[in-house]
């Protein structure tokens, strides 16, 4: 059963209404670095002694408080917050859904504003609550220029990227909607600890490729891990790439963020088809990059991704030839049984056959976690996120649900 938020009713408009964020030329501060909220300060006046000040108090509101409106800020005086209202947003994204899957896992449909004549547009992002803890897919592009062959989102265009302030405000939502802001009255000092939040990590695994947006994925990045705000540790955040090799020292280096890497098949012919970038990077540099990965080692590994389609990829000379591969890298390989979704053309690979390969690469050293697709039934798993312009007509919605009563048979 899928429930959503029920916006019909006057408590979920109320609610909805909170989330809402004008249709507003106003600046939005959310997503900005220190520099460029400083910046944004001195345009509206306030003086330059006052703007290292300003900008870690505003900080404070934003990324430990998670407010959302500027009267909150208490204690910044009545003159200024007016002042800030008048010029800047700090309002959220409107939510045009929330579905809560049958094992709790949560997909929200975002819209966010375009800017001039832009049209608005629409992402989704996941949260995947587990025993210990709770994992946020974040998107960072509309669509994905890239066309694998099996990912949902590869079918639909690049209508453009994510701002950082948007990549940002898909935590921000996400933590207002579980709880994990502190109170409106919580005291002003108040310790606000960074444990115990029911989002602990993040993964850049939604929509689109994060390192074709690597500027704005690295600033939200930055600001989700900064210390003195939302204060997740980097280990906690994972990216995944499909392999835009120039992008992966840079990931390392200015980011420090977990890798991950969409690999899916141990041999170029194979990958170019199910991967087609890699025609323009093929395996042997995408691992040679991989091996200088910076700050990789055995306490922090980079997870391989390796989605299971029958008949395709998964039989044991492939498990023999990913162990080959990977030698010398401190690697962990994910497998993803293959989500379905309408149109496409593999099938996932049945459960004894993902045993066998899981079991083969474990015998070999590497931890090989079969990933256990979540979210099903509200379509929120691996590569079956797709937004508005093209969303499932009710026989696709059928059809998908047939596939996935047939898959659970197996
Ligand atoms: N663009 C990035 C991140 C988003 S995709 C990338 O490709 O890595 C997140 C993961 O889901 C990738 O490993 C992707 O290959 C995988 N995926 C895509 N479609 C899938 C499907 N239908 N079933 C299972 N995994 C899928
Ligand atoms: Fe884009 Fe990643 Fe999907 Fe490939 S798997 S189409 S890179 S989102």
């Amino acid at each position: 059963m899928t429930i959503s938020l029920d916006l019909t009713d006057e408590a979920g408009r109320a609610a909805a209404d909170k989330l809402r964020s004008p249709k507003t030329q106003k600046r939005s501060l959310v997503g900005m670095d220190r520099q460029e909220l400083s910046d944004a300060m001195r345009e509206i006046g306030v003086p330059e002694k006052q703007l290292r000040m300003r900008v870690s108090q505003i900080w404070h509101w934003l990324y430990v408080r998670g407010v959302s409106d500027f009267s909150a800020m208490r204690n910044i005086s009545g003159e200024l917050r007016e002042k800030l209202a008048e010029n800047c947003d700090i309002s959220r994204p409107k939510i045009l859904e929330e579905q809560i899957s049958d094992d709790g896992t949560r997909k929200w449909l975002f819209q966010f504003q375009s800017g001039g004549a832009g049209k608005p547009v629409e992402i989704e992002t996941v949260y995947i609550p587990e025993e210990g803890r709770g994992t946020l897919c974040i998107s960072s592009q509309v669509g994905c220029t890239l066309t694998c062959t099996f990912c949902h989102t590869g079918t639909q265009k690049l209508v453009r990227n994510l701002t950082s302030g948007e990549v940002l405000a898909q935590l921000l939502v996400a933590r207002d909607r579980l709880g994990d802001f502190p109170n409106a009255d919580t005291p002003q000092g108040a310790i606000v600890p960074a444990e115990g939040r029911k989002v602990s990590n993040i993964v850049m695994m939604g929509m689109g490729e994060p390192l074709y947006n690597f500027d704005n994925v690295k600033q939200a990045l930055l600001i989700a891990s900064d210390n003195e705000g939302l204060s997740l540790s980097k280990r906690r955040i994972t990216l995944s790439t499909s392999g835009v090799v120039p992008f992966i020292p840079r990931t390392g280096d200015e980011i420090g963020v977990m890798l991950a890497i969409s690999l899916h098949a141990v041999r170029d012919d194979l990958r170019d088809e199910l991967v087609p970038i890699n025609k323009k990077y093929p395996i042997a540099e995408l691992l040679d990059a991989c091996r200088n990965y910076p700050g990789a080692n055995n306490a922090k590994r980079i997870t391989f991704e390796y989605v299971m389609l029958k008949g395709i990829n998964d039989t044991l000379e492939d498990a023999k030839e990913l162990v080959q591969l990977l030698k010398g890298i401190p690697a962990k390989i994910n497998l993803i049984p293959f989500n379905p979704w309408p149109g496409s053309n593999y099938e996932c690979s049945n459960w004894e056959t993902i045993k066998r390969f899981s079991e083969f690469i474990n015998d070999n050293g590497y931890a090989s976690p079969i990933r256990t697709p979540r979210g099903q039934d509200i379509l929120a798993a691996c590569g079956q996120l797709k937004s508005e312009s093209e969303r499932l007509k009710k026989t696709d919605r059928l059809a998908l649900e047939a596939m996935m009563i047939a898959g659970h048979g197996e």
